[in-house]
């Protein structure tokens, strides 16, 4: 397990799409360690692989109701809308008001290949879909609301 550096917006990695996860071996489970510690450390309630520089469709969420491993996800259901506050590990001190669905649910692999889903709403609905984005190479500032001052 280590601490790996977080990529910053001025990487051009953060705009590129991760590839999907084709091989559940002890290096995918490695990168996975490693991506928690460092969100933890950093007190994220989420982490993307790419931001730490690895192209895969590998995320954590933890949005202090447990710790969810994604490997693949997909966002199959959105539900609602929210307009929250939103920033990213990747864009430190800053922050907006984005437009996220209230509630989605997701499919997604474990570190082992097994097929899940998971259902959130609010925090953690708005963690699934910014993290999820990530992997597209989207960040949370090409989904703000018009409304910047609630
Ligand atoms: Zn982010």
């Amino acid at each position: 397990m280590a601490i790996r550096n977080i990529i910053t917006k001025e990487n051009p990695l953060l705009r590129k799409k991760s590839r999907v996860v084709e091989t559940f071996d002890d290096r995918l489970s490695t990168l996975i360690d490693d991506m928690i510690d460092t969100m933890y450390k950093a007190e994220g309630v989420g982490l993307a692989a790419v931001q730490v520089g690895v192209l895969r469709r590998v995320v954590v969420i933890d949005c202090g109701d447990g710790l969810i491993e994604l490997v693949n996800p997909e966002i199959i259901e959105r539900e609602g809308v929210q307009e929250e506050v939103e920033g990213c590990l990747s864009l430190p001190g800053e922050s907006g008001v984005t437009l996220r669905p209230m509630s989605v649910k997701v499919k997604a692999q474990n570190r082992e290949g097994k097929w899940f889903f998971y259902s959130g709403t609010g925090l953690k609905a708005r963690a699934f879909c910014h993290e999820i984005d990530h992997l597209d190479g989207n960040l949370y500032i090409d989904r703000l609301s018009p409304n910047q001052n609630n």
